[in-house]
């Protein structure tokens, strides 16, 4: 833990909000010696990476998965990351629990039928580390090899001209570079849409380029894949918040009213009580500040949320021997397989076709699907099943989206933003929340005269 500075210095920072944002503000604060009250709604802390405790309901009502198993927890759904998010590996650093997320550098990709493809790095340095594997991938034609190899030609040229992509839609981006439907379907949608959570006829280019700059042109690590070897609730949550000697976490606590005293902020209210500190950090979704804070003048208008939905699978044996694939042409876009293979995550990005489905067709339709990919799945009994919709999952990059982000200051000198839609330069991902949550604790710091720099490496839009 950083010496903690003079005692002047030492000031009491309140904090709405629990989800990554705003727990990255309060680590930080904390080790430079501040005393920091969180003040989260739910009992639960991690925000949108959550995990829940779910009970498979009696076969009778629930028609999806036979017989009654006891609760289990699954994540809402599995949440990944890039070697390239610096800030949130820096954050699990921080807070003891880096180990706990597994690296991979090959990704899997199985088309219907059961043929899978590896892509995975070779001796050629970056950015030609893929090129031999790339080459023998069978679910691409040649011709599409070669488009491929061209767009990420032009990923790395025109990614330094920024803010110029914004004005079209990734898929509008690819077109014009040539890339047939099927090399979209087959190879830029599996790594975009995860990526990003929207359809590619939705993104901003801006954001789709960025991704793919950072992720695969950069550097010859950067695109290794971070799976947590454990629930989102055990990377997040836990003793580590509630030892802290410096901070205090309110669960079950909403703050409600924001107070401000001309260009100051004086108190927040939570749960009936008044709180009043020294410097504020909002961490809230946008949907929730906004309404709660009119005054601050949010320009939300155009911001949207695309969903996400998890469904989690427990088999009575192993389906898979892959730790995790991609899937192609259908409706599941991914899946990670646990307890040597019989526990499959399944991932829907963009989940807008699931939304108005009932729960037992979404179990057929993603066990028939897997079935297509992993044909043992025909062979096995489904003894669990659980679908968590997440409608609010992340905010839509769309065209001009980039230009209405707000930074963390305000016009309250002592009261700062975080929240993954802030302005991070990130889409809307753990790493974004984290950025966040180290900006606004960099601004707190810099009103005090104190000079802290928290945020590292780069972003993947350049030229904001
Ligand atoms: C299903 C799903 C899958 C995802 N997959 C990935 C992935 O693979 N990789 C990735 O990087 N990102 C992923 N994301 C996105 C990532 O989870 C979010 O971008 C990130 O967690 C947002 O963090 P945040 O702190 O900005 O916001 P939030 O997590 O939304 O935190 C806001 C917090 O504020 C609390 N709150 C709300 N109102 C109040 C109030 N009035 N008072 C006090 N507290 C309040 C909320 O309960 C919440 O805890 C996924 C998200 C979802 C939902």
């Amino acid at each position: 833990m950083a010496a903690r500075p003079a005692q002047e210095l030492t000031m009491k920072i309140a904090i709405a909000g629990a989800g990554l944002a705003g727990l990255a503000a309060a680590w930080v604060l904390a080790e430079e010696g501040h005393d920091v009250d969180v003040f989260e709604a739910r009992r639960m802390l991690g925000g949108r990476a959550a995990s829940y405790e779910v009970r498979t309901p009696p076969a009778a009502e629930a028609g999806d998965a036979p017989g009654q198993a006891p609760p289990e927890r699954v994540d809402n759904s599995q949440h990944i990351l890039m070697r390239c998010c610096t800030n949130l590996l820096d954050f699990l650093e921080r807070t003891g629990k880096s180990h706990l997320v597994r690296f991979y550098d090959h990704f899997h990709f199985i088309e219907p039928g059961g043929r899978r493809g590896t892509l995975k790095p070779g001796r050629l340095p970056a950015p030609l580390h893929f090129a031999g594997s790339f080459l023998g991938l069978r679910f691409l034609s040649a011709r599409d090899k070669i488009a491929i190899a061209r767009g990420m030609e032009a990923v790395r040229r025109e990614w330094a001209r920024g803010r110029e992509l914004d004005a079209v839609t990734m898929a509008e981006w690819l077109r014009a570079h040539g890339q047939s439907d099927q090399a979209v379907r087959r190879f830029w949608e599996p790594i975009l849409i995860s990526a990003m959570n929207e359809r590619l006829e939705t993104i901003s280019a801006w954001h789709g380029v960025g991704v793919l700059y950072l992720g695969f042109a950069n550097g010859r690590h950067d695109y290794e894949m971070g799976v947590p070897t454990v629930l989102l609730g055990d990377l997040f949550d836990g003793d580590v918040w509630e030892k802290h000697p410096r901070i205090r976490i309110h669960r079950g606590a909403a703050v409600e009213a924001f107070e401000t005293d001309g260009g100051l902020m004086t108190a927040f209210r939570a749960s009936g009580q008044r709180v009043a500190a020294d410097a504020f950090v909002s961490a809230l979704p946008y949907e929730r500040l906004s309404p709660l804070f009119p005054e601050l003048g949010l320009r939300i208008d155009g911001f949207r949320h695309s969903p996400i939905a998890g469904i989690h699978l427990r088999f009575d044996r192993p389906v898979t021997d892959l730790p995790h694939a991609a899937l192609l042409d259908r409706t599941l876009h991914w899946y990670f397989s646990r307890d040597g293979g019989r526990a499959l995550s399944l991932v829907v990005s963009a989940a807008h076709s699931l939304a108005l489905m009932k729960r037992e067709d979404i179990v057929a339709l993603a066990v028939a699907e897997l079935g297509e990919f992993e044909p043992r799945v025909r062979e096995a009994t489904l003894l669990s099943a659980h679908v968590i919709r997440e409608t609010r999952a992340t905010f839509v990059a769309s065209p001009g989206f980039e230009s209405q982000r707000p930074g963390a200051r305000t016009v309250y000198s002592n009261f700062f933003l975080a929240g993954e839609w802030t302005n991070t330069g990130w889409p809307s991902t753990m790493e974004g929340a984290v950025i966040s949550g180290y900006r606004a604790a960099e601004g707190i710091l810099s009103g005090k005269g104190v000079g802290r720099e928290f945020v590292r490496g780069r972003a993947p839009l350049s030229g904001r």
